[in-house]
């Protein structure tokens, strides 16, 4: 099956949920008005990093997937069962080109399943932005995957809509933009489906319940099958059916993924 992008690139805001509407987000507000997207995308429960990033690399629920950030935090990934969206892209592409750039890096060693041809890097925000827009230049991978962290830390620290939290969330809107600019730069704009999202948001100076600011996160996805200013409705375990129907890649019969409507309809 040929996809209708030859590459997809994936953000993920950690801790972000939807907040960008209280907040300068260019980037990100320019995606929604040149793609589709909804401020209520509904992520997984409980509503913590391992247990949401586990549902949106891996499309599938928690109760299913079993990951906890204490097991992501010491075991590598390895059920075959439940394959990540990164083993399904390399199964159908064995030579694409597949990257994941992660502050968190218990994403790199607890969800990427270590033989899936990966190219992993971590570190700083930064420096990750950095490396990732060379990475999208030289390399023009089919699929890569970014994770920021800062904003999680911000909430944890300042509280989740504090002032502080939303100055760094602008600035993690920054990072969106210079890797969406890489994209451009790369000449493989037009082939591209660009999703910005997060993996859960916060309440307080925390997040693992169930209110709307915690398990609600904004999704955003802009390429040539989507027509501009589109709503849609789905939910973060989703997003590897979308990935994978990008690409024209099979998702796993084991998934709970569903494509959503209104992303393929250009
Ligand atoms: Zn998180």
């Amino acid at each position: 099956m040929a996809g209708e992008y030859k590459h997809v690139v994936l953000v993920g805001i950690d801790g972000a949920g939807n907040f960008y509407r209280k907040t300068d987000a260019p980037a990100i507000r320019r995606l929604f008005a040149e793609g589709a997207g909804t401020d209520y995308c509904l992520t997984s429960i409980p509503t913590i990093s391992a247990e949401c990033w586990g549902s949106m690399l891996i499309g599938v629920y928690p109760e299913t997937h079993g990951l906890t950030n204490d097991i992501v935090s010491r075991l590598p990934y390895t059920d075959a069962e439940h394959p990540t969206v990164f083993r399904m892209i390399r199964d159908a592409r064995p030579d694409a080109e597949i990257g994941a750039f992660s502050n968190w890096s218990p994403i790199l060693s607890g969800i990427v399943e270590r033989d899936a041809g990966v190219h992993l890097d971590t570190g700083e925000d930064p420096g990750i932005t950095r490396r990732v827009c060379e990475y999208i230049r030289e390399k023009k991978p089919t699929f890569v995957f970014v994770q920021f962290d800062s904003i999680d830390g911000a909430g944890h620290t300042f509280g989740y809509g504090s002032e502080k939290y939303l100055k760094e969330l602008t600035v993690a809107d920054g990072y969106v933009g210079a890797i969406r600019s890489a994209v451009e730069e790369a000449g493989i704009a037009d082939d591209t489906l660009f999703i910005a999202t997060a993996d859960h948001g916060g309440f307080g100076q925390n997040h693992g319940g169930v209110t709307d600011e915690e398990k609600y996160v904004f999704f955003a996805a802009v390429g040539k099958t989507v027509a501009p200013g589109t709503r849609i409705d789905l939910e973060v375990k989703d997003i590897p059916a979308v990935v994978t129907r990008a690409l024209g890649v099979p998702g796993s019969p084991s998934w709970d993924s569903k494509l959503p409507d209104g992303l393929f309809t250009k």
